[in-house]
């Protein structure tokens, strides 16, 4: 708390004349009206307190990776492009290396806050008992280890796959889409095998779709983008031996080969696990813009469409 507070004061300031407020954050001014509503100024603060969380090192990692690139539902709008990505599984060998670099990093787990196997759709993986059992052995102390799936494969899942689940204490995470699935009977199948599963946001709420539109001209203003991003900081994907800040950055390279585009990657967009020298030194680079926050349309976002399937047409990001 001390810390969050002497941080906040070197980014945070406030100007204060007869008619207005002026709130200067990382440069960035807003200018409100003196006298403003009670729920404005909640409005006003709830969305500060976003940015400065988003701008604040976390003391413990979220962690995700694709382990597939592709799915077997394909959403419209997927943030990670799994409609119009080529077929691919992720390779043990580099999976190993990773994993053990970052039970190196995070003190075998203790300071991964959580960590999930996920894709496109993780349980199309045919070696997933595999992946599961190496992240155990190399996160003893990882507290939540969990895959993310949409289900539709689950009740197919054989008896190999609960027995690892469990003697790993691997939690599965089911998103709710708006297609026919027995969760009741996920539910006893996973109970039968003494395995946890839970649901994203509430049990009863089905998924809607969003639209995360791209400039394929990079003219955005990053550092905006960056504070007003839903992924930013939160979403926190490792792929090839980097952690980037968000999903889309990492995930783009799909898009550029669907679409014959060139949507710009760089090194400065993540950091390389094999040269941080510490994990703090990660949580920063995270709670920070990259050049890539050029590329994507924040303000445009919409949320809370109606879910469905994607054409694959390139208007679905842009
Ligand atoms: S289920 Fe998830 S990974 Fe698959 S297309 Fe939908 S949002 Fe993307
Ligand atoms: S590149 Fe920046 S703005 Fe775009 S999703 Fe990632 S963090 Fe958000």
């Amino acid at each position: 708390m001390k810390n969050k507070k002497s941080f906040f004061n070197n980014i945070f300031e406030i100007y204060d004349d007869t008619n207005h407020i002026t709130i200067k954050f990382l440069g960035i001014k807003f200018h409100k009206k003196r006298f403003v509503s009670n729920s404005d100024f909640l409005k006003l603060k709830q969305d500060l307190e976003s940015k400065i969380e988003k701008t604040l090192p976390r003391t413990k990692l979220k962690l995700e990776i694709d382990i597939v690139d592709h799915c077997n539902l394909n959403c419209r709008g997927c943030d990670h492009f799994s409609p119009i990505a080529k077929e691919k599984f992720l390779d043990i060998e580099s999976f190993k290396k990773d994993i053990e670099r970052l039970s190196y990093l995070t003190e075998k787990g203790y300071y991964l806050e959580k960590f999930s196997l996920l894709g496109g759709e993780p349980l199309l993986h045919p070696e997933i008992c595999k992946l599961l059992k190496i992240t155990r052995k190399a996160l003893p102390f990882a507290n939540n280890i969990s895959i993310i799936t949409n289900a539709i494969l689950l009740p197919s899942m054989g008896q190999d796959f609960w027995d690892t689940c469990k003697e790993n204490s691997i939690t599965i995470f089911i998103t709710k889409y708006p297609i026919k699935i027995d969760y009741k009977k996920i539910e006893e199948i996973a109970a039968n095998n003494s395995v946890k599963i839970d649901y994203f946001n509430n049990k009863e709420v089905m998924k809607t779709s969003y639209k995360l539109p791209l400039d394929p001209e990079g003219k955005q203003d990053a550092r905006n983008n960056f504070l007003n991003c839903h992924h930013a900081n939160f979403c926190i994907p490792l792929k090839a031996g980097r952690i980037y800040t968000c999903t889309v950055a990492p995930s783009i390279q799909h898009f550029n080969e669907y679409y014959n585009y060139n949507l710009p990657l760089t090194e400065y967009d993540s950091i390389d696990i094999y040269k941080a020298k510490s994990l703090q030194e990660i949580l920063t680079f995270v709670s920070r813009p990259i050049p890539f926050c050029s590329y994507c349309k924040v303000k445009e976002r919409s949320y809370g469409n109606e879910w469905g399937i994607s054409k694959k047409e390139i208007g679905e990001w842009m």
